[in-house]
Parts: C-alpha cells; sequence; structure tokens
C-alpha cells in the first residue's frame, strides 16, 4: 500500500496538527499519545515517510530506534517506572491503527494493567504536563 500523506502523524511532521512534543532531531519526533494505554504512553515516529517497519530505510530505522531508547529511558525516569514496554504494530490486522511508522512506549509496573488501544482521549493539560516531566528527565 503507498504511503498515505493525509495520515495523522504526517500532519503532526507539517506542523498541520498540534502534538505535545517531547523530542526531536533530524531524522525523529516523539510526543506523548493522546488516548494513551497507561499514564506517559509517548510514541516515537521516523520523519521519513514509511508506513512500517518492513517498508523503512535500515539506516532511519537505526536513527528512529536510537530515539526510542533515549526517550524510553527519559519516560521510565519521570514516571519512575519499574518496566518499559516498547510495542510497533504493522498492518491493519495487527492493531496499526495510523499508517504511519511509530514506535509505542508503555510504562509499565506490577499490577498497573494497560487500557484499551486507542480508545479513550486524554485530558490535554495533563498530557501537557507528563510531556514536561519527559522533557525535563531530557535535558
Ligand atoms: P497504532 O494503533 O499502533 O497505529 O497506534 C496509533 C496510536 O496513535 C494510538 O495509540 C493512538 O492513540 C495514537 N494517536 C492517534 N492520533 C494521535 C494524535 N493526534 N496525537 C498523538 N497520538 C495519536
Amino acid at each position: 500500500m503507498a504511503y498515505n500523506t493525509e495520515n495523522i502523524f504526517a500532519k503532526i511532521l507539517r506542523g498541520e496538527a498540534p502534538a505535545f512534543k517531547v523530542y526531536e532531531d533530524d531524522y525523529s519526533l516523539a510526543f506523548m499519545d493522546v488516548m494513551p494505554q497507561v499514564e506517559g504512553h509517548t510514541l516515537v515516529i521516523p520523519k521519513d515517510p514509511t508506513e512500517n517497519l518492513h517498508d523503512a530505510d535500515p539506516i532511519i530505522l537505526g536513527h528512529t530506534i536510537a530515539t526510542v531508547q533515549r526517550v524510553s529511558a527519559a519516560v521510565k525516569q519521570a514516571f519512575d517506572s519499574p518496566g518499559i514496554m516498547i510495542a510497533q504494530l504493522n498492518g491493519a490486522p495487527a492493531g496499526q491503527t495510523v499508517f504511519h511508522l511509530h514506535f509505542h512506549i508503555l510504562p509499565r509496573a506490577d499490577g498497573l494493567d494497560i487500557g484499551m488501544h486507542a480508545r479513550n482521549m486524554a485530558d490535554f493539560a495533563v498530557l501537557e504536563t507528563h510531556a514536561q516531566r519527559v522533557r525535563e528527565a531530557l535535558a
């Protein structure tokens, strides 16, 4: 399937849609998931127009994973999280709903269940405080 330039993450990258950004470099962008499955749920995307893992240029993928590693450490610190789950879905049958490659960073702890996927919109004021915690951990 051809990459659809009208997907929401492409719009965020073009500045046509808002995002609670926490990190950006030449190759990648990280921002809070607006329908978080758990407090601190953060997404990392390549700037390259890539639909999924299998379409990704390995060099771009390497840069993106390096950002996942960096932002994941910051999320872990910001939310004092003993565990971090990284999730990445490819294709609608796998649950992918936004067709621009992305990695989910999900804080996990014993007894802390994660919510439903892409279901409940967060309070944006709360989300901004969460984004700020991650930015401070990255600083
Ligand atoms: P996936 O189902 O793996 O494609 O994940 C897409 C994720 O993007 C879901 O967790 C959604 O909650 C999230 N999402 C959708 N729209 C936005 C948006 N405008 N800003 C941030 N996250 C979004």
